[in-house]
């Protein structure tokens, strides 16, 4: 898929509110856990030993991972037909919910196009119900449009640094966070707390968003 995103005109933004952009998968939704039940299903198995997805993947009792085209086979059949299996992260709707009493909330993520229909119906049943911005490569392009429509501070949450970084360079005025949902993955996820603070606890990280958008 092509950068790019969408659905950003349908977003309706406070214009001086407060906006808390936020990443689904390892922040809102535990996939790792969702993708390893979904391949277990299909008589694979995750072993999360690295910070990596496709390289993960094992036939039971192999060494040597599933060729890579067939991960991502696995991860786009996961994406249309895998929701049921995908749990939410412990904390995030009440924080979210908490936080959207004084702050318009975006959800952010990054989903094959043919994801929508099931990430939409995910979020609402799990009590996520904002506006969706799917996305596609770097997020600080669609993070600085979005923070542009509104004069109010924002926080943007993502596991990965890479994107942490993305809308640092395009949105510099945003103070992002790090979370890690999947506790195998938090020993192994590249950080930088120099840059982003990191904090895995979604109580925890709902105070440090308040303290930074309200203060
Ligand atoms: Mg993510």
């Amino acid at each position: 898929m092509e950068p790019g995103y969408s659905d950003i005109e349908a977003c309706a933004i406070d214009p001086a509110a407060p906006l808390v952009l936020v990443d689904v998968d390892e922040v809102l939704a535990q996939f790792m856990r969702g993708f390893g039940v979904f391949i277990g299903r299909h008589g694979f198995e995750l072993r999360v030993d690295r910070f990596a997805l496709f390289q993960n993947i094992y036939r039971p009792g192999e060494v040597e991972h599933l060729d890579l085209i067939a991960g991502k086979a696995l991860f786009d059949d996961f994406f249309r037909d895998g929701a049921d299996d995908l749990p939410p992260a412990e904390g995030a709707a009440d924080a979210l919910a908490t936080l959207s009493t004084r702050a318009g909330v975006v959800i952010l993520t990054n989903a094959p196009e043919h994801g929508r229909l099931a990430r939409a119906r995910w979020l609402k049943t799990h009590g996520f119900d904002y506006p969706l911005v799917i996305n596609s490569g770097p997020k600080g392009p669609a993070a600085a449009e979005l923070v542009a429509r509104t004069t109010g501070r924002a926080v943007f949450i993502d596991d990965l640094l890479p994107q942490l970084d993305s809308v640092a360079a395009s949105a510099p005025g945003v103070t992002c966070f790090q979370m890690v949902s999947d506790e195998r993955l938090r020993p192994l996820a590249p950080s930088a707390p120099d840059r982003h603070a990191r904090i895995d606890h979604w109580p925890h990280l709902r105070t440090a968003i308040e303290a930074s958008l309200f203060k």
